[in-house]
């Protein structure tokens, strides 16, 4: 299949917020149960159709560890897009985010487009941080927007999509 753009994606966020699963659920919708801590970087490749516009993304998953963070600078400079990811269950991942705004735009392309990712939906019984809150702080930070449960699959291709569809719009207005 032919594909009309290429992107790179940097999932960023806090350990254990379910960036690794949110990855394996786009890439091949597959839930993967067990924690493994990510080490250093993960790559992941698909091709997405975009309202008929075919982008190949190219995603790499960050760790959430502090002492990783050297590594990961590399691979901010060269990201068209972010997910940014706290899990809406643990009220430090999301009092994080704006470390890891700080770091995504002082290390990245300015243009970069970044969407803001509620994590772990299916735990509504225990959420901390509620719609509003996450829905507030996107836009008061110039993020998109969305809850996904890398569990149920909930909202998962659209938060990539998403993105792809910021990406393609700063594009075509030339910022
Ligand atoms: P990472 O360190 O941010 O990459 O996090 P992982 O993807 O390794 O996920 C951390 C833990 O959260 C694992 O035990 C996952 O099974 C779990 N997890 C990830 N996403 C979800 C989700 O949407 N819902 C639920 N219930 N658990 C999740």
């Amino acid at each position: 299949m032919s594909h009309t753009y290429q992107f790179k994606y940097i999932i960023i966020g806090d350990a254990a917020v379910g960036k690794s699963c949110l990855m394996l659920n786009f890439i091949d919708k597959r839930f993967r149960a067990e924690h493994d801590l990510t080490i250093g970087v993960e790559f992941g490749s698909k091709i997405i159709d975009a309202e008929g516009i075919k982008i190949k993304l190219q995603i790499w998953d960050t760790a959430g560890s502090e002492s990783f963070k050297s590594i990961t600078r590399s691979y901010y400079r060269s990201a068209a897009g972010a997910l940014l990811v706290y899990d809406i269950t643990r009220k430090d991942s999301f009092n994080h985010l704006s470390e890891w705004l700080n770091e995504a735009r002082f290390n990245g392309n300015p243009s970069m487009a970044i969407t803001l990712v509620g994590n772990k939906y299916d735990l509504e019984d225990s959420r901390v941080i509620s719609y509003e809150e996450g829905l507030r702080y996107a836009k008061d930070n110039n993020l998109g927007f969305l809850e996904t449960s890398a569990l149920s699959g909930h909202n998962v291709n659209q938060a990539f999509v998403d993105t792809a569809q910021a990406i393609i719009e700063k594009i075509n207005s030339g910022t």
